[in-house]
Protein backbone atom coordinates (compact mmCIF):
# COMPACT_ATOMS: atom_id res chain seq x y z
CA UNK A 1 0.00 0.00 0.00
CA UNK A 2 1.54 3.77 -0.85
CA UNK A 3 1.49 6.12 1.80
CA UNK A 4 -0.03 9.41 0.89
CA UNK A 5 2.51 11.89 1.98
CA UNK A 6 1.70 14.24 5.08
CA UNK A 7 1.94 17.27 3.78
CA UNK A 8 0.07 16.19 0.54
CA UNK A 9 -3.22 15.63 3.30
CA UNK A 10 -2.59 18.65 4.80
CA UNK A 11 -3.23 20.44 1.79
CA UNK A 12 -6.33 18.53 1.09
CA UNK A 13 -7.87 19.23 4.05
CA UNK A 14 -6.68 22.93 4.28
CA UNK A 15 -7.47 25.34 1.57
CA UNK A 16 -4.53 27.27 1.78
CA UNK A 17 -5.34 31.20 1.86
CA UNK A 18 -5.65 33.38 -0.69
CA UNK A 19 -4.56 37.28 -1.34
CA UNK A 20 -7.85 39.80 -2.95
CA UNK A 21 -6.07 42.80 -3.76
CA UNK A 22 -8.86 46.23 -4.30
CA UNK A 23 -8.05 48.96 -5.51
CA UNK A 24 -9.70 51.62 -3.31
CA UNK A 25 -8.88 55.23 -5.62
CA UNK A 26 -6.39 57.08 -6.88
CA UNK A 27 -3.84 59.56 -5.16
CA UNK A 28 -1.70 62.09 -6.74
CA UNK A 29 1.51 62.40 -4.73
CA UNK A 30 5.03 64.19 -6.21
CA UNK A 31 7.05 61.36 -6.92
CA UNK A 32 10.57 62.58 -5.50
CA UNK A 33 8.84 63.51 -2.09
CA UNK A 34 7.02 60.52 -2.02
CA UNK A 35 8.18 57.66 -4.11
CA UNK A 36 11.86 58.01 -4.91
CA UNK A 37 14.01 59.76 -2.45
CA UNK A 38 15.65 62.53 -3.71
CA UNK A 39 14.83 61.93 -7.41
CA UNK A 40 12.29 63.61 -9.55
CA UNK A 41 10.88 65.58 -7.42
CA UNK A 42 8.08 68.23 -9.04
CA UNK A 43 6.96 65.17 -11.03
CA UNK A 44 2.92 64.53 -10.04
CA UNK A 45 2.02 61.03 -10.51
CA UNK A 46 -1.32 59.19 -9.51
CA UNK A 47 -1.15 56.09 -7.95
CA UNK A 48 -3.64 53.12 -6.89
CA UNK A 49 -4.71 52.40 -3.00
CA UNK A 50 -4.73 48.93 -2.31
CA UNK A 51 -6.52 47.27 0.10
CA UNK A 52 -6.74 43.55 0.60
CA UNK A 53 -8.53 40.96 1.75
CA UNK A 54 -7.13 37.30 2.73
CA UNK A 55 -9.53 34.70 2.68
CA UNK A 56 -9.32 30.66 3.37
CA UNK A 57 -11.64 27.95 4.62
CA UNK A 58 -12.93 29.54 8.11
CA UNK A 59 -11.40 33.44 7.59
CA UNK A 60 -12.14 36.48 5.70
CA UNK A 61 -9.78 38.98 6.91
CA UNK A 62 -8.79 42.70 5.46
CA UNK A 63 -5.72 44.51 5.33
CA UNK A 64 -6.32 48.08 5.66
CA UNK A 65 -9.91 49.36 4.35
CA UNK A 66 -8.52 52.22 1.76
CA UNK A 67 -9.54 55.19 1.00
CA UNK A 68 -12.52 57.99 1.09
CA UNK A 69 -14.59 59.69 -1.74
CA UNK A 70 -13.24 61.80 -3.95
CA UNK A 71 -14.00 65.74 -2.21
CA UNK A 72 -11.88 64.53 1.41
CA UNK A 73 -9.59 62.97 -0.74
CA UNK A 74 -9.02 65.82 -3.08
CA UNK A 75 -8.52 67.49 0.12
CA UNK A 76 -5.78 65.47 1.49
CA UNK A 77 -4.09 65.54 -2.17
CA UNK A 78 -5.42 67.66 -4.84
CA UNK A 79 -5.95 65.67 -7.94
CA UNK A 80 -6.59 62.36 -6.17
CA UNK A 81 -9.89 60.65 -6.47
CA UNK A 82 -12.01 57.66 -5.52
CA UNK A 83 -14.02 56.66 -8.98
CA UNK A 84 -17.69 55.08 -8.91
CA UNK A 85 -17.39 51.45 -7.73
CA UNK A 86 -14.40 51.87 -5.61
CA UNK A 87 -15.19 52.26 -2.17
CA UNK A 88 -14.00 49.09 -0.22
CA UNK A 89 -17.66 47.60 0.51
CA UNK A 90 -18.49 47.87 -3.08
CA UNK A 91 -14.98 46.30 -4.12
CA UNK A 92 -15.90 43.70 -1.75
CA UNK A 93 -19.16 43.24 -3.20
CA UNK A 94 -17.18 42.14 -6.31
CA UNK A 95 -16.01 39.56 -4.61
CA UNK A 96 -19.87 38.59 -3.57
CA UNK A 97 -18.55 39.59 -0.32
CA UNK A 98 -20.71 41.99 2.71
CA UNK A 99 -19.23 44.33 5.34
CA UNK A 100 -20.49 42.29 8.24
CA UNK A 101 -18.86 39.18 6.91
CA UNK A 102 -15.27 40.63 7.47
CA UNK A 103 -13.68 39.02 10.74
CA UNK A 104 -11.04 41.52 11.43
CA UNK A 105 -9.31 44.00 10.25
CA UNK A 106 -5.72 44.69 10.44
CA UNK A 107 -4.29 48.53 9.61
CA UNK A 108 -0.83 48.62 8.23
CA UNK A 109 -0.95 52.31 9.59
CA UNK A 110 -3.70 55.14 10.44
CA UNK A 111 -3.12 57.62 7.74
CA UNK A 112 -6.26 58.57 5.93
CA UNK A 113 -6.23 56.11 3.13
CA UNK A 114 -5.76 53.17 4.65
CA UNK A 115 -8.62 53.63 6.79
CA UNK A 116 -11.21 55.03 5.77
CA UNK A 117 -14.87 53.78 6.04
CA UNK A 118 -13.51 51.22 8.27
CA UNK A 119 -16.92 51.54 10.48
CA UNK A 120 -18.68 49.61 7.95
CA UNK A 121 -17.09 46.52 9.10
CA UNK A 122 -19.22 46.37 12.57
CA UNK A 123 -18.12 42.22 13.19
CA UNK A 124 -14.91 43.12 12.78
CA UNK A 125 -11.80 43.15 15.31
CA UNK A 126 -9.73 45.85 14.63
CA UNK A 127 -5.72 45.43 14.96
CA UNK A 128 -3.60 48.27 14.64
CA UNK A 129 0.15 48.64 16.66
CA UNK A 130 0.11 50.66 20.13
CA UNK A 131 2.76 53.22 18.87
CA UNK A 132 0.84 54.02 15.96
CA UNK A 133 -2.79 54.41 17.86
CA UNK A 134 -0.83 56.32 20.22
CA UNK A 135 0.50 58.91 17.70
CA UNK A 136 -2.80 58.82 15.31
CA UNK A 137 -5.02 60.11 18.52
CA UNK A 138 -2.38 62.84 19.21
CA UNK A 139 -0.06 63.50 15.94
CA UNK A 140 2.56 65.37 15.45
CA UNK A 141 1.71 69.07 13.78
CA UNK A 142 3.15 68.28 10.60
CA UNK A 143 1.01 65.30 10.31
CA UNK A 144 -2.66 66.58 11.60
CA UNK A 145 -3.71 65.83 8.48
CA UNK A 146 -2.78 62.43 7.41
CA UNK A 147 -4.25 61.04 10.83
CA UNK A 148 -7.51 63.50 10.33
CA UNK A 149 -7.10 65.26 13.65
CA UNK A 150 -9.63 66.93 15.02
CA UNK A 151 -7.82 69.68 15.22
CA UNK A 152 -8.20 70.71 11.89
CA UNK A 153 -12.20 70.28 12.76
CA UNK A 154 -12.62 66.88 10.84
CA UNK A 155 -13.34 63.41 12.29
CA UNK A 156 -10.73 60.49 11.79
CA UNK A 157 -12.08 57.38 10.63
CA UNK A 158 -10.84 55.63 13.66
CA UNK A 159 -12.94 57.95 16.10
CA UNK A 160 -14.04 56.30 18.95
CA UNK A 161 -13.51 52.60 17.47
CA UNK A 162 -11.90 50.16 19.83
CA UNK A 163 -8.69 48.35 19.22
CA UNK A 164 -6.75 45.25 19.73
CA UNK A 165 -3.14 46.73 19.96
CA UNK A 166 -0.41 44.94 19.07
CA UNK A 167 3.44 46.16 20.20
CA UNK A 168 5.53 42.92 18.12
CA UNK A 169 5.19 40.22 15.89
CA UNK A 170 1.75 38.38 15.80
CA UNK A 171 0.21 36.11 14.46
CA UNK A 172 -3.23 35.30 13.10
CA UNK A 173 -4.86 32.70 11.91
CA UNK A 174 -2.79 29.80 10.38
CA UNK A 175 -1.06 31.97 7.71
CA UNK A 176 -0.81 35.39 8.72
CA UNK A 177 1.89 37.20 10.76
CA UNK A 178 2.10 40.44 11.36
CA UNK A 179 5.16 42.15 12.11
CA UNK A 180 6.19 45.86 12.74
CA UNK A 181 7.88 47.74 9.75
CA UNK A 182 8.17 51.21 11.36
CA UNK A 183 9.64 53.95 9.53
CA UNK A 184 7.03 55.60 7.11
CA UNK A 185 4.74 56.06 9.93
CA UNK A 186 5.99 55.60 14.17
CA UNK A 187 3.70 52.24 14.38
CA UNK A 188 3.69 51.23 11.19
CA UNK A 189 3.31 47.18 10.09
CA UNK A 190 2.88 44.66 7.42
CA UNK A 191 1.85 41.37 6.83
CA UNK A 192 3.27 38.07 5.45
CA UNK A 193 0.78 35.37 4.14
CA UNK A 194 1.79 31.67 3.99
CA UNK A 195 0.16 30.56 1.22
CA UNK A 196 0.46 26.89 -0.38
CA UNK A 197 2.96 29.14 -3.06
CA UNK A 198 4.81 30.35 -0.61
CA UNK A 199 5.24 33.24 1.46
CA UNK A 200 3.98 37.33 0.27
CA UNK A 201 4.24 40.12 1.93
CA UNK A 202 1.54 42.85 2.11
CA UNK A 203 3.85 45.55 2.76
CA UNK A 204 1.25 48.85 3.57
CA UNK A 205 3.34 51.93 2.89
CA UNK A 206 6.85 50.59 3.95
CA UNK A 207 7.26 49.98 0.28
CA UNK A 208 5.40 52.67 -1.16
CA UNK A 209 5.26 51.87 -4.50
CA UNK A 210 6.67 49.80 -7.61
CA UNK A 211 9.91 52.05 -8.24
CA UNK A 212 11.08 51.21 -4.57
CA UNK A 213 11.41 47.15 -6.02
CA UNK A 214 14.15 48.25 -8.23
CA UNK A 215 17.85 48.54 -7.27
CA UNK A 216 19.06 52.31 -6.69
CA UNK A 217 21.54 52.21 -9.21
CA UNK A 218 22.98 56.07 -7.62
CA UNK A 219 23.23 54.95 -4.27
CA UNK A 220 24.16 51.39 -5.19
CA UNK A 221 21.73 49.51 -3.56
CA UNK A 222 19.27 46.51 -4.05
CA UNK A 223 16.53 48.91 -3.79
CA UNK A 224 14.88 52.03 -3.64
CA UNK A 225 14.25 53.88 -0.84
CA UNK A 226 11.24 56.04 -0.28
CA UNK A 227 10.53 59.95 -0.07
CA UNK A 228 7.94 59.76 2.89
CA UNK A 229 8.69 58.74 5.88
CA UNK A 230 8.94 59.89 9.94
CA UNK A 231 12.48 58.10 10.71
CA UNK A 232 14.60 57.42 7.79
CA UNK A 233 16.40 54.71 8.87
CA UNK A 234 13.87 52.87 10.22
CA UNK A 235 12.12 52.86 6.85
CA UNK A 236 15.32 51.71 5.23
CA UNK A 237 15.88 48.80 7.86
CA UNK A 238 12.06 47.88 7.39
CA UNK A 239 12.24 47.53 3.75
CA UNK A 240 15.22 45.74 4.35
CA UNK A 241 13.40 43.02 6.53
CA UNK A 242 10.87 42.92 3.81
CA UNK A 243 12.79 42.28 1.29
CA UNK A 244 14.62 39.48 3.29
CA UNK A 245 11.08 37.38 3.36
CA UNK A 246 9.95 36.99 -0.01
CA UNK A 247 10.62 37.26 -3.63
CA UNK A 248 10.31 40.98 -5.17
CA UNK A 249 7.11 39.44 -7.05
CA UNK A 250 5.44 38.75 -4.03
CA UNK A 251 5.98 41.70 -2.22
CA UNK A 252 2.54 43.99 -2.45
CA UNK A 253 3.44 48.01 -2.34
CA UNK A 254 0.42 49.96 -0.62
CA UNK A 255 0.44 52.15 -3.71
CA UNK A 256 2.45 49.76 -6.19
CA UNK A 257 0.47 50.00 -10.21
CA UNK A 258 2.37 46.20 -10.14
CA UNK A 259 0.05 44.65 -7.60
CA UNK A 260 -3.37 45.06 -9.61
CA UNK A 261 -1.53 42.59 -12.58
CA UNK A 262 -3.61 39.57 -11.14
CA UNK A 263 -6.95 39.57 -9.34
CA UNK A 264 -5.98 36.74 -7.15
CA UNK A 265 -2.51 35.38 -5.58
CA UNK A 266 -1.29 32.85 -5.59
ZN1 LIG B 1 -0.75 55.28 1.84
Amino acid sequence: MRMVPRAHNEAIKRMGARIYPMNTGFIRVDKGAYITMGRDYGREVDVPDWAFLVADESERILIDTGMCETERADWHHPGSRQPEGHRIDERLGELGIKPEDINAVVFTHLHWDHCSNMKLFRNAKFYAHRRELRFALDPHPLYLKSYESKRLGVTPPFDGADFEEISGEYRLGPSMLIFPTPGHSPGHQSVAVETDKGVYVIAGDAVFSDENLEPDEHRGLSFTPMGRYVDVFDMFDSMERIFGMADRDRIFPGHGRCVGRRPVYP
